[in-house]
């Protein structure tokens, strides 16, 4: 390429509509939308801000964090080094850009989310400053708008990664409570852990035009179900039938619905008594500080089943078997999906007495993947909401493996509401492959499902325990697992995404799956080391699956421990430290080392 090849294609560029080779001036003069077929190209942070804003109002929300690299992720590319390109590409300092500015004249905190850096992923960062900006605006008392564009949660900060989704939605709860509205935006693309909590549990969700959301990708959806797509599959117009935005909107015309918003829900808000500026809100809690994780460094590779984290997180539950023997992360994963572990009704039968089954969501559907109702727990009431597989091809094929639909997120949803409102602790037992990658699922709005559950849970004020006894996968097992205490059992798994799907995407195929496992951090003992993970359940030499009475027995002894001393924290108390657990998450991203 000749030194001046570059110049001449910035001139000029192609629409990724109808080919048409337009003049980039004329292109940006009409907010990047080709003005012969209409596409809307996508943009960078900075330029949808600067088309958004009132000239002159940005006031840019500091960006500054240490860089962190948690896990110490290699696929081929060490994760620092795939950081630095994009930092170095985009001149960003992450995947997002928070600020405040008016609207119309309208103040406002808006956090927008760049796709050019790493895909717009959701890491520890992005989760930070997002929380950071909702901090702000509940500060100041101002509407949070959320400008989404993002493949989902990213997969190199492993299951803190993840975690985000928790951090973020507890902050745009606080705004809910404090009746602060709060809007998304949904840009091409947003998909994954974005649009499974932020992307579709504000207030008000607009699609831009040729916009696409969704929690599962249409290309996973493709090769799970082997069939073609519907016509606009996930697009803007989709989300409108199917009721899932408010509306769409041209990209001309996005700044003045939002003003209309905005100046609708001004006028709705209650008048200030001493008539000044501000009502005195007093801030909830303060955010934790950054400063001492400054010296963070990329941490070195170890093996996932290293024997310093096996041993911190040795078993303390009474009756623990020797040190449990170091198994490989990709063993753990094959353990973990072994048809003979006990399921949740398993559990059902042999850890609680008295279990009434309750079913349906109320809204037309009762899914099979998810089964839940009240029982006793050594004489206590308890409400236990679990995922149910099965041991046989035919029972995994009646549960759909475990996968919860959209129903059964809403069956889950009112079973929390339930218990909170009767008083009742919820437990939950989390054994899934991740949501269902379904057409239907889709259509019925599965990522507001499960961002609803996440948000609901950091506020439920009940207590929650949660434990992942086989595979926790994804957003679909995080839906039941935002809890004040979260055990796990010694063989299971708990991971942003499947190894299988971790390799296809950064390795050059699935065979990468062992080394993927590895890579993630999804055992135990790592996720016990992050503090993802509270406590381990140890289970019987071999597996759960080898005696589960004996496993039943320890689960039993480990939930009592653990749920007895919770009822008696008063539930306010409960939620505001629920809610500290996964604020953490976002500030102490590199809090394992
Ligand atoms: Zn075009």
């Amino acid at each position: 390429m000749t030194a001046t090849a570059p110049r001449e294609e910035q001139l000029w560029s192609r629409c990724a509509g109808c080919a048409s080779l337009l003049y980039r001036k004329r292109l940006r003069r009409n907010l990047d939308v080709c003005p012969e077929c209409g596409e809307h190209a996508r943009l960078g942070a900075p330029e949808r801000l600067r088309q958004l804003v009132d000239p002159g109002s940005l006031r840019p929300l500091p960006d500054g964090l240490p860089e962190a690299d948690p896990i110490g992720f290699v696929d081929v590319l060490p994760y620092p080094h795939r950081l630095t390109a994009a930092r170095a590409s985009t001149g960003l300092a992450e995947a997002v850009v928070c600020a405040t500015a008016t609207i119309g004249g309208h103040p406002a905190t808006l956090a927008v989310m760049d796709f050019r850096f790493l895909g717009g992923s959701l890491g520890c960062a992005v989760g930070e400053l997002i929380t950071r900006a909702a901090e702000r605006a509940l500060d100041d008392r101002t509407p949070l708008i959320l400008v989404t564009a993002s493949g989902g949660a990213r997969m190199q900060e492993g299951a803190l990664s993840l975690m985000q989704m928790a951090t973020v939605s507890q902050a745009i709860a606080a705004l809910r409570e404090a009746g602060l509205l709060t809007v998304s935006v949904l840009t091409d693309p947003t998909y994954g852990g974005v649009a499974a909590s932020f992307a579709t549990n504000t207030d008000l969700v607009l699609a831009e035009s040729g916009a696409r959301m969704g929690f599962a990708g249409p290309r996973v959806i493709r090769q799970v179900t082997g069939r073609a797509l519907p016509e606009g599959f996930q697009t803007a117009d989709f989300l409108l039938r199917h009721g899932q935005v408010d509306m769409v909107v041209q990209r001309r015309s996005l700044r003045g619905r939002l003003v209309a918003l905005l100046a609708a829900t001004r006028a709705a808000r209650p008048t200030r008594a001493d008539g000044s500026g501000r009502p005195p809100v007093p801030r909830q809690e303060p955010a934790p500080h950054r400063e001492r994780l400054a010296e963070d460094g990329p941490a070195p590779v170890r093996s996932a089943a290293g024997g310093d984290a096996a041993a911190e997180a040795a078993p303390t539950t009474p009756g623990a078997s020797a040190a449990p023997a170091v198994r490989d992360a990709w063993d753990t994963v094959r353990t973990a999906r072994h048809p003979g572990r006990p399921t949740a009704l398993d559990f059902l039968d042999s850890v609680f007495d008295g279990f009434v089954e309750l079913h349906g969501d109320r809204l037309g559907g009762d899914c099979p993947a998810i089964v839940g109702g009240v029982a006793r727990l050594a004489g206590r009431h308890v409400m236990v909401i679990g995922h149910q597989k099965g041991h046989t091809t035919a029972e995994l094929v009646a549960r759909n493996f475990g996968m919860a639909s959209p129903a059964g997120h809403r069956k889950a949803l009112r079973l929390m509401r339930l218990a909170a409102r009767l008083g009742l602790p919820v437990v939950t037992l989390v054994d899934t492959p991740g949501a269902d990658p379904g057409v239907g699922a889709e259509e019925q709005g599965q990522a507001a499902a499960i961002a609803e559950n996440i948000l609901t849970l950091t506020v439920l004020p009940t207590p929650v325990l949660a434990v992942i006894t086989g595979e926790g996968g994804s957003g679909g097992a995080l839906a039941l697992a935002v809890a004040d205490r979260v055990l796990m059992l010694e063989n299971a798994v708990y991971s942003v995404i499947s190894p299988e799907g971790c390799a296809a995407i950064l390795w050059p195929d699935r065979s990468a799956a062992p080394q993927a496992a590895r890579a993630l951090r999804l055992t135990a003992p790592d996720l016990c080391r992050l503090g993802v993970v509270d406590e381990i359940v140890p289970e019987p030499s071999g597996a759960a699956h080898d005696d589960p009475a004996e496993t039943a027995r320890r689960l039993r002894a480990a939930l009592l421990t653990n749920l007895l001393p919770l009822l008696e924290v008063p539930p306010a108390m409960l939620v505001r430290l629920r809610r500290q657990r996964f604020r953490r998450f976002g500030a102490a991203r590199a809090g394992a080392r």
